[in-house]
């Protein structure tokens, strides 16, 4: 996707050989005109999928996923990574290693938003190791739902996180893909759409 490419190249800050900083328009500043170009471009290609609802995980999947709901026509539920006190019955939950916090999160979403019968699509900003993407697939299945693809705004392509996720056999459609972030530069993947 070209906005985000040029985006990230104007913007995105190598922290190392694997972390990619983009604070300014994804992690903590939020671009709406580019979160909502990224919510167009993932209808646009889920669209024929019967997507009854959309899922992420709280906080930075948030702003994409709410975009990408608005143009399906769906609700957005992001799953939670702490415990509230507001919502304690009735958890589907999951555990989750954190690629940059280096911790393990229990994710959580009430069975009262994602039903059996829905078709859903998942969303997350980053695509690393996989592990929140398969967390979120775990959360689906225990609910009886049906994973309609996966949508990942920056898939790290060096990680394994692609390869395990596409071994499920779900669809994944990244809007960017990161070849490497080797001598503080950022290469995008030959061949992917630009
Ligand atoms: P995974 O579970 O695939 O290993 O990592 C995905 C999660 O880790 C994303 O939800 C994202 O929040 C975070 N993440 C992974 N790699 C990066 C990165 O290079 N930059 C940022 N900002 N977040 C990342």
């Amino acid at each position: 996707m070209k906005l985000l490419h040029k985006k990230i190249e104007q913007e995105g800050k190598v922290l190392s050989d694997t972390v990619l900083k983009v604070d300014s328009f994804l992690n903590h500043q939020v671009d709406p005109q580019l979160m909502k170009a990224i919510g167009e471009e993932f209808a646009a290609r889920f669209r024929q999928e019967g997507i009854t609802k959309v899922l992420t995980i709280e906080s930075s999947g948030i702003a994409p996923g709410v975009m990408a709901a608005m143009e399906l026509g769906t609700p957005l539920i992001f799953a939670r990574k702490k415990k509230s006190l507001t919502l304690s019955e009735g958890l589907l939950t999951a555990e989750v290693y954190s690629f940059t916090k280096q911790e393990t999160n229990t994710i959580s979403v009430s069975t009262q938003y994602l039903k059996e019968g829905d078709r859903v699509l998942l969303i997350d900003d980053f695509l690393a190791n996989g592990q929140a993407a398969l967390g979120l697939i775990e959360l689906v299945k225990q609910a009886g739902a049906h994973v309609a693809g996966i949508g990942i705004v920056i898939e790290k392509s060096f990680q394994e996180g692609g390869k395990l996720v596409r071994e499920t056999g779900y669809r994944v459609e990244s809007l960017a893909e990161i070849e490497s972030l080797n001598d503080g530069q950022v290469t995008f993947k030959k061949g992917a759409e630009v």
